[in-house]
């Protein structure tokens, strides 16, 4: 792509291009937290650094970027009408279950709610879906669907504006233009769904919870109206039981659960001791859980795999239009019980990735492992254990040029990139009150590194450069 050849381009600006970056960085808040820094994560204002982001805005095809955004609603509705078939999503994750605890442990959270016949009228649904565009055929395929802690609304926002600000200042020698990245207001209208979900509650006194995953924790005797996990994804939000410590804290999460004070948002972290209990406690509070029990399980590597089953989504959706559009975007997956898929993975391994149902980056397995684990599996002919995975067909994105800024110092490299469209949805009853498209998150990766996430420390954030 020669409009982004960095070769091209003066050592003595991108220098200059780097420092102007970092400084408006710092002043605009793109930073993270410093695990090398002391204090850093327990006293706020210490030990940040600029969060990873490239220095450049990366070229997308103003097409893909249109038709990315027009699947964000139609996903929504899937994953609502999805979370309402419990009976399907209890039939196709009844495999998994078997062979993974984790999933299990939700399952049962979800039993519980269907025994006890839980409604949730209020449905809130902060989602992001993750595309790659796959070279060869020049398509735009989805990577995964989150429904929980769909993460970097607000980091992105503030890359699209940085780079908005370099090409204003820079772009003239650059011979780029500030007014074709890709317009991003994601934290904007995450946070207005939160706001409007908390309305249609309908008590001013009631508050918003935020479920984190640092170290501090802030409960009161206030009700809840509206829960959003930004933890709780992974089984290392849910380390223990302690039947002792959850004596002492189910007490005040009760409280706040059903108790009634004023307008504000606190801030819980999922304290490592309440776990489970906690997670089940909200469950069956009247809050709206975002997400809830139903919608966290329509996120799962296995359903996007069952959705991808010929005629399921017209199980859910009546739309023709839209299930056409749904289903080009979806990759090859496949359960394990597809034997001739497997002997294919065990023969061409790089045309795969293998994925248990985990999130947040760092738990797939490609290449040579994927052999071996299959070869693995079929050894110990355990059917069992197979379950706990799906297999999809690896998508092979265009490899552009990129500098990419880390800890202060850039590195040009060869990258990929891979669009996450955020996708805010809200309904009381039968009335639909948000269902949109909500902004993005771009992440740009060195082409030699499998997995991708941010916080992983795979990759940095970016943003569009339509062409
Ligand atoms: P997680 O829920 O952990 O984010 P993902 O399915 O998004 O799981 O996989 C993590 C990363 O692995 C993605 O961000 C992407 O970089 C890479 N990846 C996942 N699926 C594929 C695929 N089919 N082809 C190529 N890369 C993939
Ligand atoms: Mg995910
Ligand atoms: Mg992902």
């Amino acid at each position: 792509m020669c409009l982004f050849d960095y070769h091209r381009f003066d050592q003595q600006l991108l220098h200059t291009i780097a420092y102007d970056a970092l400084v408006w960085s710092s002043l605009h808040g793109l930073v993270v937290g410093d695990n090398s820094s002391q204090g850093s994560g327990s006293v706020p204002g210490v030990g940040l650094v600029h969060a990873p982001f490239a220095l450049l805005p990366t070229p997308f095809p103003q097409n893909q970027w249109r038709q990315a955004s027009e699947l964000a609603p139609i996903f929504n509705e899937l994953v609502d009408r999805v979370s309402l078939d419990a009976a399907f999503l209890q039939h196709a994750l009844s495999r998994t279950k078997e062979a993974d605890e984790f999933t299990s442990r939700l399952l049962d959270i979800h039993s519980k709610m269907l025994k006890i016949n839980k409604k949730e009228e209020i449905r809130l649904g902060l989602h992001r879906s993750d595309y790659m565009l796959d070279e060869k055929t020049n398509s735009l395929l989805q990577i995964e669907l989150n429904t929980i802690a769909s993460s970097f609304a607000g980091l992105s926002n503030l890359v699209t504006e940085l780079h908005r600000y370099i090409l204003s200042r820079h772009g003239k020698l650059l011979g780029l233009d500030s007014k074709s990245i890709g317009a991003n207001d994601a934290v904007n209208q995450n946070a207005e769904a939160l706001a409007k979900a908390w309305s249609e509650y309908n008590n001013p006194r009631a508050v918003i919870m935020i479920v984190v995953q640092a170290e501090e924790r802030n409960m009161d005797g206030q009700e809840i109206s509206v829960i959003y996990f930004r933890a709780g994804y992974t089984p290392v939000d849910y380390p223990s039981e302690s039947a002792e410590v959850l004596a002492r804290t189910k007490t005040p999460l009760k409280r706040s659960l059903d108790g009634a004070r004023e307008h504000t948002v606190v801030m819980v972290d999922l304290d490592p001791r309440v776990e489970w209990k906690a997670r089940l406690l909200m469950e069956q509070s009247s809050a709206v859980k975002c997400p809830s029990i139903s919608y966290h399980l329509v996120g799962t590597k296995k359903i996007q795999q069952e959705l991808a089953k010929p005629g399921v989504l017209e199980r859910f959706l009546e739309n023709k239009n839209d299930i056409a559009k749904l289903r080009k975007c979806f990759a090859g997956l496949w359960s394990l019980d597809d034997s001739s898929i497997v002997t294919k993975a065990i023969q061409k391994p790089e045309l795969f990735v293998m994925k248990p149902q985990r999130e947040g980056g760092g738990n797939n397995i490609y290449g040579d492992d994927v052999r071996e684990t299959l070869q693995k599996l079929l050894k110990s002919g355990s059917q069992e254990e197979a379950a706990a995975y799906i297999l999809m067909q690896r998508i092979f994105p265009t490899i552009s040029a990129a500098v990419l800024m880390r800890n202060g110092c850039w590195s040009k490299d060869h990258a990929i990139s891979e669009l996450g469209i955020f996708g805010t949805y809200l309904r009381n009853k039968d009335k639909v009150i948000i269902n949109k498209p909500s902004g993005y998150l771009m992440r740009t990766k060195m082409s030699s590194s499998d997995e991708g996430g941010v916080a992983s420390g795979f990759a940095v954030l970016d943003s569009l450069y339509l062409t």
